[in-house]
C-alpha cells in the first residue's frame, strides 16, 4: 500500500497529519464551537428561494468579486459597529480559512514569517505551513493574555511579516484589548519598516460573543491592518463555509492576485445573502449564547474548575493533571469536548441549555469517580 510519505510531497509535509478535531459519533458534542441552534425555518426557505433563482444561471461563472454580497457585508459591519466599511474594504471567501489562506499567499511564502501569540488557533499555523511560511509561535503570559513586552521583543527579534491576534482567542476565550493590539502593530511595522512594515491580521471569528466592542475602528488609517471575520460561529452557517475580511482596500486590491477565479461559488454568494437579510433573528441566538456561557463559567468555577473569562461562545476550564484522560472521562459519559494540546485545560464549546446540563453533570460525575479513586488509594 502506498503510504504519503511514499509520495514525491513537499519536504515540510512529511510526517503531518490533518487538521481535524474527532467527528464522535455521541449525544452530546460541544468540541468545535458551532452554534447548537439549526437556522429557523423562514431562513430555511428564503435560501431556498435565492438557490433556486441562482440555479437558473448556474450555466454562467459566479460575480467574480462577490460585490453584493461585499456590500451587504460591509452593511452588516457598519451596523454593528457604528464604524462605516465601504465594499472596496471588504472581500470574502470559503470560510475565514480561506480569507486567511489568501492572506499568506499574498504577505506571505517561501523565504517569509509569520508570527502568533500561543495557544492559539492552530490553523494559523498551520496555513503558514501550507503555504511555505515560516512559524514562529509567539509568547503568552501564565493566564493567557498577551504579554505586550514579551511579545514586543519577540516581533523585533524576528521580524515577521505577518503577525496573528485572535480575539477572543481560541481556545482560550479572551479578548485582546485595542491597546494591546496597535502596541503590537506599531511593533511590528518599526520592525519591518525597511521593507514596507508587516501585515497584522486580527482574527475576530468569535467578536459576536465578546464583551469588547469589535477592534475593526483600528483598521482606518492603518493599511497594513486585517481584520477577519466568519459565518460560522455567531451566524451558526459553518456548513455554508464563509468568511470575510475588512481592511483598507488596498489589501483587497492584493489578495486578488492570488485567489482563484470564481472562487466563491453563485450557490455559496446566494445563501449568503440570504442570512445576512437574517441577522437580526440569528443574533437573537447569540445573546442566548452568551448567557449559556457565562453560566457555565459560574457553575464551572462552583464546581471547583478554573475557567479563563471568555469572550467567546466556548470555555476553557481545568486544571488537570491529565487532560487528555479528563476528556476520555467526560466522553464516557457521553460529552464531547475539545482537547486542544493545551497542558491541563479542555475547551468546551456553549451548546443549548439541555446540552450545557448534560455536560455539567458529566462533568460532576467525574470529579465524583475521581474523588473516590482518591479516597481509595
Ligand atoms: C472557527 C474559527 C474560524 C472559522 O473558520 P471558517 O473557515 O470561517 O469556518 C476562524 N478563526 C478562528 C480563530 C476560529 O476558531
Amino acid at each position: 500500500m502506498t503510504r504519503i510519505d511514499d509520495l514525491p510531497i513537499r519536504d515540510e509535509l512529511r510526517g503531518k497529519s490533518p487538521y481535524g478535531a474527532p467527528q464522535l459519533d455521541v449525544p452530546v458534542r460541544l468540541n468545535t464551537n458551532e452554534n447548537p441552534y439549526p437556522l429557523p425555518e423562514p431562513l430555511v426557505r428564503r435560501i431556498a428561494e435565492r438557490v433556486t433563482e441562482a440555479a437558473r444561471h448556474l450555466n454562467r461563472y459566479p460575480d467574480r468579486d462577490a460585490v453584493e454580497l461585499r456590500t451587504e457585508l460591509a452593511g452588516y459591519l457598519t451596523r454593528t459597529t457604528g464604524h462605516p466599511v465601504t465594499t472596496s474594504q471588504v472581500w470574502a471567501a470559503n470560510g475565514s480559512n480561506e480569507v486567511l489562506q489568501q492572506l499568506l499567499q499574498t504577505f506571505g511564502g517561501p523565504g517569509r514569517t509569520a508570527l502568533g501569540f500561543e495557544p492559539s488557533y492552530s490553523m494559523h499555523a498551520l496555513i503558514a505551513r501550507g503555504t511555505g511560511t515560516g512559524w514562529i509561535s509567539g509568547p503568552r503570559c501564565e493566564d493567557f493574555t498577551i504579554d505586550v513586552a514579551a511579545a514586543r521583543e519577540a516581533i523585533a527579534e524576528h521580524r515577521p511579516d505577518v503577525v496573528f491576534v485572535c480575539s477572543p482567542n481560541n481556545p482560550t476565550g479572551s479578548a485582546v484589548a485595542a491597546e494591546t493590539v496597535l502596541a503590537l502593530y506599531d511593533a511590528a511595522q518599526a520592525a519591518r519598516s525597511a521593507t514596507g512594515g508587516a501585515l497584522v491580521v486580527v482574527d475576530e471569528a468569535y467578536v459576536e460573543f465578546s464583551h469588547r466592542p469589535s477592534l475593526l475602528p483600528l483598521i482606518e488609517g492603518r493599511p497594513n491592518m486585517v481584520l477577519s471575520r466568519t459565518m460560522s460561529k455567531a451566524f451558526g452557517a459553518a456548513g455554508l463555509r464563509l468568511g470575510y475580511l475588512a481592511a483598507d482596500p488596498a489589501v483587497v486590491d492584493a489578495v486578488q492576485l492570488v485567489r482563484l477565479p470564481y472562487h466563491l461559488s453563485a450557490v455559496t454568494q446566494a445563501t449568503a445573502l440570504a442570512a445576512l437579510e437574517h441577522t437580526d433573528t440569528l443574533l437573537a441566538y447569540v445573546e442566548q449564547l452568551k448567557s449559556e456561557r457565562d453560566r457555565l463559567v459560574t457553575e464551572l468555577r462552583g464546581i471547583g474548575h478554573e475557567v479563563v473569562d471568555s469572550d467567546a461562545n466556548f470555555v476553557q476550564f481545568g486544571l488537570f493533571d491529565d487532560a487528555h484522560a479528563a476528556w476520555q472521562a467526560i466522553l464516557d459519559h457521553g460529552v464531547l469536548v475539545r482537547d486542544n494540546g493545551v497542558p491541563g485545560w479542555l475547551r468546551v464549546t456553549a451548546g443549548t441549555p439541555a446540552e450545557n446540563d448534560a455536560f455539567l453533570d458529566a462533568v460532576r460525575a467525574v470529579r465524583k469517580e475521581r474523588s473516590l479513586k482518591e479516597n481509595k488509594r
